[in-house]
């Protein structure tokens, strides 16, 4: 498709209640630069129902123009809903770049767009550059297990597609009151050609549920915690911190806590304000999930292990001597 505009989009998803998933905020922060780099404007592409709020959220995180697709059809997430209007609004302007968050619905979408647009996309990156000399997004994802990072340009398809992993950048201060131009795009999908529907959510019990990409404190443990009652000091020193627990894979394949905790390339990306890891070695595919967190500590017994290369704080001892004292001294602030 040849590109009408040099603008990047951000695609926002909206959750049931119309307000914007995070990761869409997030992502306008690296699009700001990316768009100014490309000579057009940072557009949020807002798709759901009832989306006042997200529109106004996209305006205060910076946006050049927001585009707005509303409709009761958008409450709740569906393959054909969701990518028959994306590819309708798409086709009408299209733009140099579009960015999309790799949630679980982000994951969908994104594949099954680019193919119908008859472009390319780089799934699940965790880096966003552009390339002077060719004028590209320089899209950078795990590849081969994780062991290597892969820099990708698309050069011969418009617009380029991307998804990226929630929690890898951090959304701007929202600019209280900030507006921008707002269109609203009338396009709506016959109830006929949406082929699922939603009938029922069933929600997972809570007690296994953490949210690990929203929190401001992580205290994650691997396999140095040496079974499921190895998390209840780390548990006492998040509570104290007013955190959540996280893990490394080998401690979930264990089955000692489970996955909805796993940080990581096959888990989350978090980008905690404190991450501190318990037992943890270090392995790339644990660091590329929490390596953008802004202070890391790290407490291993063995001094050599390669956490603490990333670490702004190493302790070297025993987690289970360390981890107890740190909560003490926490409850007594
Ligand atoms: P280990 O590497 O065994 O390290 C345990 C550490 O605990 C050691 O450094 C040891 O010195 C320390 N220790 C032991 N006892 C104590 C104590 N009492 N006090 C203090 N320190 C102690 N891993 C992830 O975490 N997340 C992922 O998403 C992920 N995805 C992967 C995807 C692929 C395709 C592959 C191949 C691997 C993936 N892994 C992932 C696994 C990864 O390679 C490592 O195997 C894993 O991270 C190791 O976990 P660990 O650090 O807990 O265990």
């Amino acid at each position: 498709m040849e590109p009408k505009t040099k603008d990047l989009w951000v695609f926002i998803e909206t959750y049931p209640d119309g307000s914007a998933q995070n990761v869409g905020l997030e992502l306008l922060n690296p699009g700001r630069e990316l768009a100014e780099k490309q000579g057009g404007k940072l557009v949020g592409l807002v798709l759901g129902h009832n989306t006042d709020a997200a529109v106004k959220a996209v305006q205060e995180h910076g946006a050049d123009q927001v585009i707005v697709i509303d409709g009761e059809e958008y409450e709740h997430f569906t393959t054909d809903a969701y990518v028959n209007a994306l590819y309708e609004v798409v086709t009408k302007y299209a733009p140099t770049t579009m960015l999309i968050g790799a949630t679980n619905n982000g994951r969908d979408v994104g594949p099954r767009l680019s193919s119908r647009l008859q472009t390319g996309l780089t799934a699940d990156c965790t880096k966003l550059g552009y390339d002077e000399e060719t004028g590209n997004i320089a899209w950078t994802r795990p590849a081969f297990g994780g062991n290597l990072m892969a820099t990708i340009l698309c050069p011969n398809h418009r617009p380029q597609l991307g998804t990226v992993r929630p929690g890898v950048f951090k959304a701007a201060e929202p600019e209280e009151g900030r507006t921008c131009e707002v269109i609203k795009e009338d396009i709506h999908v016959a109830p006929e050609d949406i082929r699922t529907r939603l009938i029922k959510e069933i929600k997972e019990d809570a007690s296994e549920m953490v949210d690990l990409v929203g929190a401001d404190v992580i205290v994650s443990g691997g396999r140095g915690v040496g079974g499921p009652e190895g998390y209840e000091p780390l548990q006492e020193l998040a509570d104290a911190l007013g955190g959540v627990v996280g893990a490394s894979r080998a401690a979930v394949d264990a089955g000692w806590i489970a996955h909805s905790h796993q940080v990581g390339q096959t888990g989350k990306t978090v980008g905690p304000k404190l991450y501190i890891a318990c037992g943890i070695s270090g392995a790339i595919q644990h660091v590329a999930g929490m390596s953008s967190s802004d202070c890391i500590v790290a407490i291993n017994k063995d001094e050599e292990a390669p956490i603490f290369d990333i670490a702004d704080y190493g302790v070297v001892g025993d987690l289970f001597a360390v981890v107890p004292a740190l909560t003490a001294e926490v409850k007594k602030i």
